[in-house]
């Protein structure tokens, strides 16, 4: 059993904050004075980095980081309503999209993301909004998959589409998936996601993703106060016996339109005692490092589930993660206010040279770490949604 409480120390717990070794304090992040610890100025401090960048290899930002991962959002629109994310009151039939001619084709994405392989990207996930409306999405994937370097190629999906959709991606060379469900519950699911079919279509869009060889199948799920916290039992055993790895994620404060509370947070602790007391849990090791999800194994050995914690145990300190826009703007952070236009110099007729350069002295200038900044003081910040950037 895991005991509440991040900090280092706890034994079996692997430490989530980003506190240098040794210098750890060990204070559960959960301490509510946590929040209000920090200086939020830091967050907006620009000056420039003295260390000089290297013009070749990876580049690194003020903390030392690379880039790992780059998230592609191929679009800003969805056919859900979550809540958390793009509630249906501010996101109505008014809401302007952006019109085609401002979203990356699809030449202009793989164009982009071979540079930032060649920055070091290993991991492409192909995100939004939602994904799979935008149409032929297999012949993104094709020339993705085929940029020599990237060691992982992956897409995030509300699953609504994947009975049709799963054969083709896979067939195009999409490797594994994740499939974002908050609830079995059919009545549950369709408050949470605002959408208007059951919530039996997404189970046979998992069933298709798995058919197709899609392996593995991760199953992300928002947990939210007084929303779906009586479902994480049974998805944690629906996907135990499926053999499905689930990602319980803390609600988090993106965008501004969610109304987020820190009360409405179920923090990862509670969640996996809840998980741990019908299904007796060990962690393990993260797979890589700057891993997002904490992962635990099931002591009977019958798979493992994974907690994103990043409001109660924020992991800024290995964030590795770059995000490029629909419109093809380049986000250093999931809760940053503003990107850096790259799709202004690509149609200008920059050359790769010229946009390497430009996504270096981005890299560069980095300093993000809003999770482990976030406090009264960052409340009001202005941040970008997080449909529009991805997830
Ligand atoms: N539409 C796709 C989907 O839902 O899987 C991809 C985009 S969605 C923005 C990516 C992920 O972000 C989903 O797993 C979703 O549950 C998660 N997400 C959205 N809003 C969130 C919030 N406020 N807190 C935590 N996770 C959130
Ligand atoms: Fe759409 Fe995904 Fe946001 Fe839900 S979480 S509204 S499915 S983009
Ligand atoms: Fe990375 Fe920003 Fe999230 Fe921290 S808050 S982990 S810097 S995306």
């Amino acid at each position: 059993m895991v005991p509440p409480g991040t900090g280092g120390g706890t034994p079996g717990v692997p430490c989530r904050c980003s506190t240098a070794p040794g210098r750890c304090v060990g204070a559960p992040a959960t301490d509510p004075t946590r929040r209000d610890r920090y200086d939020v100025r830091t967050m907006s401090d620009t000056t420039p980095d003295p260390r000089p960048q290297p013009s070749e290899g990876p580049p690194r930002d003020r903390l030392g980081r690379r880039p790992r991962d780059l998230r592609i959002s191929v679009t800003d629109r969805c056919n859900f309503r979550c809540t958390y994310c793009m509630p249906a009151e501010v996101f109505g039939r008014d809401y302007a999209f952006l019109p085609r001619s401002q979203i990356l084709t699809y030449e202009e994405i793989v164009r982009l993301a071979a540079i930032f392989v060649r920055l070091g990207v290993e991991k492409l996930r192909i995100t939004g909004g939602e994904p799979t409306v935008r149409r032929d999405l297999p012949d993104l994937v094709r020339p993705l998959a085929a940029i020599e370097g990237v060691r992982d190629l992956t897409l995030t999906t509300n699953g609504s589409t994947l009975r049709t959709l799963a054969a083709p991606l896979a067939g195009a060379g999409l490797r594994r998936i994740t499939v974002s469900l908050d609830s079995l519950d059919d009545a549950l699911f369709r408050a949470m996601s605002g959408a208007d079919m059951p919530v039996a279509r997404v189970l046979d869009g998992i069933a298709a993703a798995r058919e197709a060889g899609l392996a593995p199948v991760k199953i992300n799920m928002v947990v939210k106060r007084g929303s779906n916290e009586a479902s994480i039992v049974p998805m944690a055993r629906w996907a135990r016996d499926a053999g499905f790895i689930l990602r319980f994620i803390e609600y988090m404060d993106v965008g501004t339109a969610n109304g987020w509370r820190m009360d409405d947070v179920v923090p990862w602790a509670e969640i996996v005692a809840l998980v741990d007391a019908t299904f007796p849990l060990e962690a393990l090791p993260p797979n890589y490092p700057g891993e997002v999800a904490t992962r635990f194994r099931y002591r009977d050995g019958a798979g493992e589930i994974g907690v994103i914690a990043s409001v109660t145990a924020p992991f800024c300190g290995a964030c590795t993660r770059a995000r490029l826009s629909a419109e093809g703007e380049l986000f250093t952070c999931l809760f940053a206010a503003r990107g850096t236009d790259l799709r202004a110099p690509l149609r200008a007729g920059a050359d790769d040279a010229e946009l390497e350069a430009r996504i270096r002295a981005v890299w560069g200038a980095r300093d993000d770490r809003y999770s482990d900044l976030r406090s009264a003081g960052t409340a009001n910040l202005p941040r970008v949604e997080m449909f529009a950037i991805g997830g």
